[in-house]
């Protein structure tokens, strides 16, 4: 996983297809559109790439029994309509891509597999096993039982959780943007942005003027391209309305290219920084914070305070003494025992819990750092 400037020098990528391409206007699979990918893929295929697909439009292919919006289903409609599109949604990947002769698998997760560490890693190795024996993995999330607590919501996140776990050189966002415009470019001139290297306050305030674009809008885009960048995966956001739109974006076609963080992190680690859902938060002193950023594990006596109900072995969010994020990690208390002993030394944990698993609450080895210390 390294900056690469071209899809050509990525030997695994995932692309992520937006619900847009894949369905027509009255609701039917764009056949023309899969088609064309698949010519692609082919090429990608010979060239040796591992791919990787993830497949929005289960929802809209299915919704012929609703008479309404997608965008107005009750949770049980839409459950119901991605149970009827999913397998038109597969089959129409399977004919195209058989009709180049490469073969697919199908897998359907909730934002569980990725978030539960356990989970994750066997996801990881179904992945791995299909991939080595020429099978691309066609993705959805699995709509028809993921309720709120355990849904992405978004293919955007999921498929950018999916990259960090495969360690893949890149991700390709296709959807009906070209890519990151500073304005809405349908209201008016705005030049694409190329290239970024830092998710900042100025990126994110484009993000809300260019919303509205698109099916899954550009917040989660650039969610996405956050946990790529910290994982170390390339993003790219391309429109998918060209023709054989991946091999447009290899021969220099318009889209936003996100680099990744030059930091190289362990699988953990990856894991840990994407994290979507963490288990609580925890604010820390000065001095505290600054030892943490400094590579020290975090002890319960620089603590001020924690939030959130989490068991031993959850991710926390780490704040210092302004209210910044700094880092995350793997909590070795639950927060019921850990409320007993903020602020007290290593040594008094045995007598105030009657047992002591670890001396530190946070291992070193098992943090993730994202802030600057504070003077
Ligand atoms: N999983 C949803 C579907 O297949 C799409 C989610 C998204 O658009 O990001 O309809």
């Amino acid at each position: 996983m390294v900056a690469i400037n071209n899809i050509s020098e990525a030997s695994r990528i995932v692309v992520k297809v937006g619900s847009a391409l894949v369905t027509r206007n009255d609701g039917s699979i764009n056949e023309e559109f899969l088609d064309s990918i698949a010519s692609d893929l082919l090429l990608l295929h010979k060239n040796n790439k591992e791919i990787i697909i993830v497949s929005s439009g289960a929802i809209s292919l299915g919704n012929k029994i609703n008479k309404k919006n997608k965008e107005n289903l009750s949770l049980s409609e839409s459950q119901a309509a991605s149970a009827i599109g999913q397998i038109e949604l597969i089959n129409g990947w399977k004919k195209s891509l058989e009709r180049k002769n490469l073969n697919i698998a199908q897998i359907l997760i909730t934002a569980d597999d990725t978030e539960n560490r356990k989970r994750y890693l066997n996801a990881r190795s179904t992945f791995e096993e299909l991939l080595k024996n020429n099978y691309i993995p066609i993705i959805n999330e699995n709509d028809t039982v993921a309720t709120s607590e355990i849904r992405y919501g978004d293919n955007d996140r999921l498929a950018a959780r999916v990259a960090g776990m495969l360690s893949a050189d890149c991700l390709v966002l296709l959807s009906n943007i070209e890519g990151l415009f500073p304005k809405d470019p349908r209201h008016g001139k705005s030049a694409l942005i190329k290239e970024i290297n830092e998710i900042n306050e100025d990126i994110i305030s484009m993000a809300g003027e260019a919303n509205g674009l698109g099916s899954g809008g550009m917040i989660t885009k650039l969610e996405a391209a956050k946990i790529c960048m910290s994982s170390g995966s390339n993003m790219i956001i391309a429109s998918g309305n060209n023709k054989n739109p991946l091999t447009s974006i290899q021969r220099g076609g318009n889209c936003t290219w996100f680099n990744p963080e030059k930091s190289i992190k362990n699988s953990l680690k990856v894991w840990l920084s994407g994290q979507l859902k963490p288990g609580g938060k925890i604010f820390l002193d000065r001095g505290a914070g600054n030892a943490l950023l400094d590579g020290k594990s975090l002890l319960s006596a620089g603590i001020l305070s924690i939030d959130g109900d989490f068991d031993k072995g959850d991710t926390l969010v780490i704040f210092n003494n302004k209210n910044l994020e700094i880092a995350r990690g793997l909590s070795n208390y639950g927060s019921e025992d850990l409320n007993k002993i903020i602020g007290k030394k290593s040594e008094e944990i045995k007598d105030i819990l009657g047992y002591m698993d670890k001396p530190e609450v946070i291992h070193r080895n098992n943090l993730v750092y994202s802030g600057k210390k504070e003077n």
